[in-house]
């Protein structure tokens, strides 16, 4: 952990914004003291399922996903209400997958997808690069994209509440304005966050 909050830290300090890097620092500190409680059911299984924590792990392979909460996707990387559950992370392929709430008026901050990524746009609509009325995308649910290795999305929008499940092969490189990277996140960034505010 200490590693990946180092990389952060620098990362961020290169990009001379301290905002995110704190709100992960947080996730570790909010983590270790999870770590430090250690015991009583994990929130994912509050309504008292008597399933193993195993059962409806990220590294397991299979989730019940109306048994796990909806958390806040962390500060800094999105605008406006967006929450998420991560289903799964693939250490042995750099992949990771998540389903997303977005509600109006919510985006996610400007990101390169490092790998090729698919999605499954389950309600709503994602205006996508600007969406189609600046040369991008607008999906509509039902509706399936994928995004390409080097995909760059200046703005991801939803203009109503909107849901999509997406699988990513390797990080996100979340930019500022002049292309400075200000988050890697990858498949143990999410893993931890996830862990953090779970
Ligand atoms: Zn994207």
């Amino acid at each position: 952990m200490l590693e990946y909050v180092g990389q952060f830290y620098r990362l961020t300090r290169m990009a001379g914004r301290t905002t995110l890097a704190m709100g992960w620092l947080r996730a570790g500190i909010a983590r270790k003291r999870l770590v430090k409680a250690a015991v009583g059911p994990s929130r994912n299984l509050k309504r008292g399922i008597s399933m193993s924590e195993a059962a409806n792990s990220v590294t397991g392979d299979y989730i019940q996903m109306d048994q796990v909460d909806w958390v806040p996707f962390p500060e800094g990387l999105c605008k406006g209400d967006i929450k998420w559950k991560l289903l799964h992370v693939s250490p042995e392929q750099g992949a990771w997958t998540a389903i997303f709430d977005c509600k109006a008026g919510s985006s996610f901050a400007k990101h390169i997808h490092m790998g090729p990524g698919e999605y499954f746009l389950t309600k709503g609509r994602m205006h996508v690069r600007g969406g189609s009325v600046e040369g991008g995308a607008t999906a509509v649910a039902p509706g399936y994209g994928y995004e390409a290795c080097n995909a760059q999305h200046d703005h991801t929008e939803f203009d109503v509440d909107s849901e999509f499940y997406m699988t990513f092969l390797g990080p996100l490189n979340f930019i500022d304005d002049d292309g400075n990277t200000i988050a890697l996140v990858g498949w143990r960034q999410v893993y931890e966050a996830w862990n953090a505010g779970a």
